[in-house]
C-alpha cells in the first residue's frame, strides 16, 4: 500500500503544519510551491493522494486539478485530490469538483480534518 502524498502549496507555513502533521502519521510528503511543478511532479513521481491549494502564484488550483485529470499519465485520472482554500466564498467547492478534485477542506487547516480526509483514501502507515 503506497502512502505518497503530494501537497502542492505556496505558503510555507501551512506546508510545515501539513508536513508535519502527515509525517507524524508515517506519510511521505512531496512538496510543490506551484502549480506547475506539482502537475510536473505528479506526472513524474508515483503518488498516491494530492493536497491542492487553490490560491497558487502561477496558475490556480482548479487548473492544475484539470491538468492533472486530462494527463497523459492515466493513474492521474483517478488519483484523489483534497482541494483545500482559504476562499470561503460560495460555489469554491463546486468549483473544485467540477475541476476534478474529489473534495474541499477550508483553511485554516484542521490538523484532526486533515488526518480523516487523507486517510479515507490512503490508510495511515502508522499512527501515532
Ligand atoms: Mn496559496
Amino acid at each position: 500500500m503506497g502512502s505518497t502524498i503530494l501537497y502542492i502549496e505556496d505558503n510555507p507555513d501551512n506546508m510545515m503544519l501539513v508536513k508535519r502533521a502527515l509525517e507524524a502519521r508515517g506519510y511521505k510528503l512531496l512538496q510543490a510551491l506551484n502549480g506547475v511543478k506539482g502537475v510536473a511532479m505528479a506526472e513524474s513521481e508515483e503518488v498516491d493522494l494530492i493536497l491542492l491549494d487553490i490560491n497558487l502564484p502561477d496558475i490556480d488550483g482548479y487548473e492544475v486539478a484539470r491538468r492533472i485529470r486530462n494527463s497523459g499519465k492515466s493513474s492521474l485520472a483517478y488519483v484523489p485530490i483534497i482541494a483545500v482554500t482559504a476562499n470561503a466564498l460560495k460555489g469554491d467547492a463546486e468549483k473544485a469538483l467540477s475541476a476534478g478534485c474529489d473534495v474541499y477542506m477550508s483553511k485554516p487547516i484542521n490538523i484532526r480534518e486533515l488526518w480523516a480526509r487523507v486517510e479515507a483514501f490512503v490508510p495511515s502507515p502508522q499512527k501515532s
